[in-house]
């Protein structure tokens, strides 16, 4: 892949999002895929993916993975699809957080640690860092290696050390949580400052900051999540009508800026 390709991610629907804050919110496996398939024609090569219950509340559920991925493909689409492990920490066990691996996504996501999570505690400490990565080596699904503060990059480095990653190291930094990294360039610049040799990264933050850090990453040579998991607007004042239509806006800078968005094969 040329290096000046960007790889783009949609994260569709995530944990806490909620259709009465945008209505557009992806949250049946039926409105996932068809988000997914809509924002790949766009440019992503990669789906985050969460699902919800019939309430529209955060689910593991197996079944609900498949259906989504199963409707993915039905459509010919060969978007690269990365599963959620974080579930909703401290309502789930760490045991159902891995369901999703089961559905066989390429990718999932690693998180790479414990943090205060607005109101909440997101519990991700080293034995379960460990389990989690060695399920995903048995089974070949690549990590990303979520990071929403900087001493993450210390943990993962631990299980990485022991062989659990596969290289190359693939980042996604998460930026702007309540208890995490800010989303600045400032604290951008230190993480990826702060990479092993050879690592790809990628940035999202929230709200208002998602496309800023989205054109910082442009810039830098970085890659890029947008989508309605962090951000349910499209500017201030004015959500957004879909997934695909945050893509198609990222994929238009990154095309002015000399970056094409690279397809899913590319990415792989
Ligand atoms: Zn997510």
């Amino acid at each position: 892949m040329s290096n000046d390709k960007i790889i783009l991610s949609v994260a569709t629907t995530g944990n806490w999002p909620a259709k009465a804050q945008n209505s557009n919110l992806p949250t049946t496996p039926e409105e996932i895929a068809r988000a997914v398939v809509e924002s790949w024609r766009e440019g992503a090569a990669v789906a985050h993916v969460h699902v919800r219950d019939d309430m529209g509340k955060v689910s593991c559920e197996l079944a609900r993975f498949q259906r989504v991925k199963e409707l993915i493909r039905a459509q010919g689409c060969d978007v690269i699809i990365n599963f959620s492990t974080s579930g909703a920490s401290g309502l789930v066990s760490e045991g159902e957080r891995m369901n999703s691996l089961s559905a066989g996504p390429e990718l999932a996501s690693f998180d790479a640690g414990s943090m205060n999570f607005n109101e909440r505690v997101f519990l991700n400490p080293p034995d379960f860092l460990e389990e989690i990565a060695r399920r995903m080596a048995a089974a070949g699904i690549k990590a990303e290696i979520e990071v929403f503060d900087h001493g993450m990059i210390e943990n993962a480095g631990a299980v990485i050390e022991r062989g659990l990653i596969k290289l190359p190291l693939w980042w996604q930094f998460v930026l702007g949580v309540k208890g995490g990294a800010p989303a600045t360039a400032r604290s951008l610049l230190h993480l990826v400052d702060n990479l092993p040799a050879g690592s790809l990264w990628s940035v999202c933050a929230l709200g208002p900051r998602q496309l800023p850090m989205n054109v910082l990453a442009i810039a830098m040579g970085g890659h890029a999540r947008t989508g309605l998991e962090d951000n349910l607007y499209y500017r201030r004042g004015e959500l957004a009508r879909s997934n695909a239509q945050l893509v198609a806006r990222l994929a238009r800078i990154a095309r002015e800026c000399g970056r094409e968005p690279a397809t899913p094969a590319e990415a792989r």
